[in-house]
């Protein structure tokens, strides 16, 4: 195996605040060991396009603190051809990059493994998405700002709540996963979570009414992950409007507002940890895995355990917040 001079570090589909934490580290890890490091813009957009700078040691400084990303995000069509796949092997043949670090949610380490595969490249992932919803590691980078920016927002929808009576179903993301929904509400004393993954399962509206709700409480929230399978926090304000015509229901979506803001201490550390254990991987000749951190210590996991399962909610969670929002 070639040895590797030049990575490539890029950020790809949905942005996560730490992954600027990810990109300083990445850089200034593979400096330590002597490499060459060139960032690329727009994800695989850039890959195509040509949108490359070398990034110094001084490129990365003053950004930890950075929400968003520094590289910019894109989703690139193109990339899912074999046409623009090989334009994106010109390119890094033609920059000299040896190797490359993908900062990224599913999709993206999706279109790395296949990158990785087609033109034999040593690849890296580094788990970015807010969602958490990567097999193989305790936590994705971004999760755990995203959460604490849904327990500012929940505070605040309570104390109106509260002075209303009233029943808010607050809608936070997740599109297949409800990690955000379940333990925002743990964490902000929500009512009830309603999440995908139990959407086959239950009626978890009529749950919810029958265990949760209480006429003696003077408020209720009711977190709901935004997803195709939940059909989202308007979808349950309609159905108590229709049912239970003595609720006040409000909605709130919270949006895109929880991908923002200053990365907590603990995802600045992840994204510390991983980025550095991502120039040590490789190094160590490690191909097409990502990186992970399971009970405190780095993993790696093949990309196609990463991909393709379905990272479980532990039922003990939804004990929890069954039994404390009584
Ligand atoms: P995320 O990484 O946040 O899950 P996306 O699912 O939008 O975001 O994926 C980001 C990008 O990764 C896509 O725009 C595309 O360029 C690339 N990608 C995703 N899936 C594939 C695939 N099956 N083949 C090639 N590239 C892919």
């Amino acid at each position: 195996m070639a040895t590797i001079k030049c990575i490539g570090i890029l950020t790809s589909g949905g942005d996560a605040p730490g992954m600027n934490a990810a990109i300083r580290a990445v850089t200034r890890t593979a400096i330590f060991h002597g490499l060459q490091v060139k960032g690329i813009y727009r994800g695989y957009k850039g890959l195509i396009t040509g949108e490359i700078a070398e990034f110094k040691s001084q490129n990365v400084s003053n950004i930890i603190q950075l929400g968003g990303t520094i590289l910019k995000t894109a989703r690139c069509k193109e990339f899912r051809t074999p046409e623009g796949r090989a334009i994106a092997y010109e390119t890094m043949q033609r920059e000299g990059i040896d190797a490359l670090v993908v900062i990224g949610g599913d999709g993206s380490l999706t279109g790395a493994r296949i990158f990785a595969q087609e033109f034999n490249i040593p690849c890296v992932g580094l788990p970015g998405t807010i969602d958490n919803d990567l097999y193989g590691t305790d936590s994705t980078i971004g999760y755990d700002t995203a959460l604490n920016t849904i327990l500012d927002a929940v505070d605040k929808i309570r104390d109106t709540a509260t002075s209303h009576e009233r029943l808010f179903f607050v809608e936070v993301m997740g599109r297949d996963a409800g990690f955000l929904a379940l333990n925002g509400a743990i964490a902000s004393g929500a009512e009830a979570a309603i999440i995908p993954e139990f959407n086959t399962e239950v009626d978890q509206l009529e749950e919810f009414i029958k265990n949760g709700y209480r006429k003696s409480k003077n408020s209720s929230i009711v977190l709901v992950a935004e997803s195709e399978l939940t059909g989202g926090a308007m979808h349950y304000a309609e159905r108590v409007k229709n049912k239970y015509l003595d609720y006040d229901v409000r909605v709130t979506i919270l949006g895109h507002l929880q991908r923002g803001g200053s990365p907590s201490a603990q995802d600045r550390i992840l994204a510390s940890r991983l980025g550095a254990a991502a120039i040590e991987a490789l190094l160590d000749d490690q191909r097409n895995v990502m990186i992970g951190i399971v009970h405190d210590e780095i993993v790696y996991v093949p990309f196609s355990k990463a991909i393709k399962n379905d990272k479980p909610i532990k039922a003990e969670l939804v004990n929890v917040l069954r039994a404390l929002s009584i």
